[in-house]
């Protein structure tokens, strides 16, 4: 069987952990400073700090930004939990609105007649490492004072107009679990632009302590001083990251070259008009984080991943529409009218994609592909 995905490995990581179990274990240890300066020296981010997830430093991000009870947020349906429980579990009201059928992302023109007098932020994610258009989303931040926190969970390496994903908004939050482009087992970032966040970024990662800065010499004990919880790894898992991290040009190439062949050989299906496959808007680059073709309906979608799975062939679809879920019911609202999120949720179907997948194997899953199309049609 294909496998849909294999956790990224390259060789170092064992040697890399070796070293760090020599060192301090536990978190903020030499190979945490080293990922942190690796973010910020590689995609210009004045503070970057590793987590235990994505989902963590999300809620970071909804303390930082002081989301209470009645505080609205507002954000695509098509998106993992993880992106609106962060903001539930401080009180907030999500506020869904539609995504555009091209790259799945939120649809820009939209965010404006969703906003109210309790908007606070605005969470736009970067499907599939595809960038959201965060010059149209800044601007209505900037207009209404409201906060942008990127859900880059799948935009490691990835860049707006120069910029890399995660790095436009106040905040952005990366992850790198194990399905990820570059992985640490379970873990995160938070990447701070906003300034006015650094100092308060830390003591909440800390369990609300100052422990930072006492660290630093700058206090001489440390105390509880705000909330917080335990929101940094261990050194081991950030070594086995940062070893990763020291090749992540690699495994960005050889992902751009394998989601490239599946783009190449699917387009004369796609001319036929019988798929649509991925686009990525002007002036952005991906990072190949995901491969998918969308098909009629979920019919149809049904039937080809059965006619894959015939044929040794693992896929996947994706997100059910926040909105549709009871938690979503409960605790947001879609504003606007649904006509791409649900239709196009599911058309969505995922082919296998990760870092050493090989030519032969991708040429294998296209073939079949085609055959599909080609003996229903
Ligand atoms: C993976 C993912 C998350 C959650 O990341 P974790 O590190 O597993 O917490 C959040 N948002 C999006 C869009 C994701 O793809």
């Amino acid at each position: 069987m294909l496998k849909f995905n294999i956790a990224p490995f390259v060789g170092t990581e064992i040697e890399y952990l070796q070293v760090a179990s020599k060192n301090q274990i536990c978190g903020d240890g030499p190979f945490t400073k080293k990922c942190n300066e690796w973010f910020e020296g590689n995609f210009g981010s004045p503070k970057a700090l590793l987590t235990t997830s994505c989902t963590h430093a999300l809620e970071m991000a909804a303390i930082l930004i002081d989301i209470k009870p009645g505080d609205e947020v507002i954000m695509p349906s098509y998106t993992f939990v993880s992106t609106a429980n962060a903001f539930v579990i401080r009180g907030a009201k999500i506020v869904f609105v539609d995504i555009r059928p091209d790259t799945m992302n939120i649809d820009e023109n939209l965010i404006e007649a969703a906003i109210t007098d309790r908007t606070r932020a605005i969470v736009p994610v970067h499907y599939a490492g595809v960038a959201c258009e965060m010059d149209t989303i800044m601007s209505i931040a900037s207009k209404y004072n409201l906060y942008v926190i990127e859900d880059a969970a799948q935009g490691v390496m990835s860049s707006y107009k120069g910029k890399a994903l995660g790095t436009i908004g106040d905040i952005g939050c990366f992850s790198f679990h194990e399905t990820k482009n570059y992985s640490m087992g379970e873990g995160g970032a938070i990447l701070i632009q906003n300034s006015k966040f650094v100092e308060r970024a830390e003591i909440i990662r800390e369990k609300g302590t100052d422990r930072s800065r006492f660290i630093r010499g700058q206090v001489d004990k440390y105390t509880w001083v705000d909330i917080g919880s335990s929101y940094l790894p261990s050194d081991l898992n950030a070594a086995y990251l940062y070893a990763q991290l020291k090749e992540a040009d690699m495994i960005n190439q050889n992902r751009l070259k394998s989601w490239n062949l599946y783009f190449e050989e699917l387009k004369v299906i796609a001319q036929e008009g019988i798929i649509t496959l991925p686009s990525v808007i002007d002036n952005a680059e991906h990072n190949a984080h995901m491969f998918y073709v969308k098909c009629k309906n979920i019919e149809e979608r049904t039937g080809l991943i059965e006619f894959l799975r015939d044929n040794e062939i693992q896929s996947a679809f994706h997100y059910i529409p926040l909105h549709s879920a009871s938690a979503g019911e409960k605790f947001g609202e879609f504003v606007g009218e649904d006509v791409y999120t649900t239709t196009e949720s599911e058309r969505l179907l995922r082919l296998p994609l990760y870092y050493g997948l090989k030519k032969e194997e991708i040429l294998h899953v296209t073939r079949v592909i085609k055959e599909y199309f080609n003996l229903k049609i």
